[in-house]
């Protein structure tokens, strides 16, 4: 497996490879097996697979983890051996030859409701450092987790806008066995935090269930009462919302709809969504 640092060597190795399709799976890296399976999503589509592995400073906001982000590059290429062609992991400078930088983009909508409510610059760091890996990779594919199903209509939106034409792929929720959708920031839960996170999985799909069979006109109780159950089972929540599946406030009409929640348990910051149809 390549291990890279520089764009210039990244170029010249993919130079080589090409025609060959490339897939692209961008991460922050302390992989999980949640990563892994984008890998593994990402071969069924391209020849090859190449994993970006960068905590990227822009995305993160003052006085969010952006020192103590676990950072576990050697581990990482220790999981990727024999899934992945490829780690491409810059430092800053590489990523960023101004920094901080001068450029800015501003991604609209989408970007200004759910997790933008508390974390308002975090989605135009996501779309600078993936229009620059798709800029510096030119990959033909590229997979992205439906955890953080935001960010994956953020980046549709921004290989359209931005004319990438780059094949945007949504995996799967990887969970653990309890039902917790698995994060690197699950780190920060306490042991009796962990115990009590999965009630956030457990309490979207019943609170998605309900919505599919229930009128339109009680969404607003049903989620009020779904928000008040979390709320008094430990979670601070943050949001608990429905959209349409791509991320459109919803209207009775609709038939694809996403629950999507972020809820703080002690310092960690938990987000998870379910789909459903009605
Ligand atoms: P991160 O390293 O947190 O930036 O995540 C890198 C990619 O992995 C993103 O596309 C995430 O949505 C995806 N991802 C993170 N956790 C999971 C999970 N539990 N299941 C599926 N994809 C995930």
């Amino acid at each position: 497996m390549h291990n890279i640092h520089t764009i210039a060597e990244l170029r010249a190795t993919l130079a080589n490879i090409r025609p060959k399709t490339v897939a692209l799976v961008p991460t922050m890296g302390n992989l999980h097996d949640g990563h892994l399976s984008l890998v593994k999503i990402a071969k069924q589509h391209a020849d090859v697979v190449w994993v970006s592995i960068f905590v990227n400073p822009t995305q993160f906001g003052v006085g969010e983890d952006f020192d103590s982000y676990p950072r576990t590059l050697s581990e990482d290429c220790q999981k990727l051996q024999g899934l992945a062609d490829g780690v491409f992991a810059p430092d800053i400078h590489e990523m960023y030859p101004t920094y901080p930088p001068n450029i800015h983009l501003t991604l609209g909508d989408i970007s200004q409701i759910l997790c933008a409510k508390t974390r308002p610059t975090h989605f135009d760091g996501v779309g600078l450092v993936v229009g620059k890996l798709f800029n510096i990779v030119r990959p033909d594919v590229a997979v992205f987790g439906k955890k953080d199903y935001q960010q994956l209509a953020l980046v549709r939106r921004l290989n359209d806008e931005f004319n990438f034409g780059v094949r945007i792929i949504g995996g799967d929720i990887v969970r653990a066995p309890d039902g917790l959708a698995l994060s690197s920031r699950n780190q920060y839960l306490s042991p009796s935090e962990r115990q009590t996170a999965p009630f956030l999985q457990k309490t979207l799909r019943h609170i998605a269930d309900t919505l599919s069979s229930a009128p339109f006109e009680a969404f607003a109780t049903i989620i009020q009462n779904g928000k008040d159950t979390l709320n008094q089972n430990g979670f601070v929540v943050d949001y608990l919302q429905v959209y349409t599946q791509n991320l459109q406030p919803p209207s009775a009409n609709d038939t694809h709809f996403v629950l999507l929640a972020a809820a703080f348990l002690g310092k960690a910051r938990l987000l998870d969504n379910v789909e459903f149809v009605r």
